[in-house]
């Protein structure tokens, strides 16, 4: 495999013991960018799909175009918030 961009995904289940709100823990998980893009990646713990930033991206990108329907979807936090949690990956 070469060429393989990774990219972070989170658990934003508030009851998840792997979620990004239990802070102890390590809760970030890789994946390569084909697979997120082509399938939902679940929590391995309580099964809530995973948050990753290319589908935060196209989420917002959709957000903006309903525009009324911003706060239908609850699940995506605010951008600017978590955009650390996102920082490019070099390896
Ligand atoms: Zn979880």
């Amino acid at each position: 495999m070469e060429n393989v961009e990774i990219v972070r995904c989170y658990c934003f289940n508030p009851l998840c013991k792997s979620s990004i709100f239990a802070s102890k823990k390590n809760t970030t998980v890789f994946e390569p960018l084909s697979r997120v893009m082509s399938e939902q990646i679940r929590c391995k713990y309580c099964n809530e799909e995973l948050v990753s930033k290319p589908l935060l991206k196209i989420k917002n990108q959709i957000n903006g175009c309903l525009h009324d329907d911003v706060q239908a979807d609850a699940s995506v936090v605010d951008k600017n918030s978590i955009s650390y949690l996102f920082e490019t990956i070099s390896q």
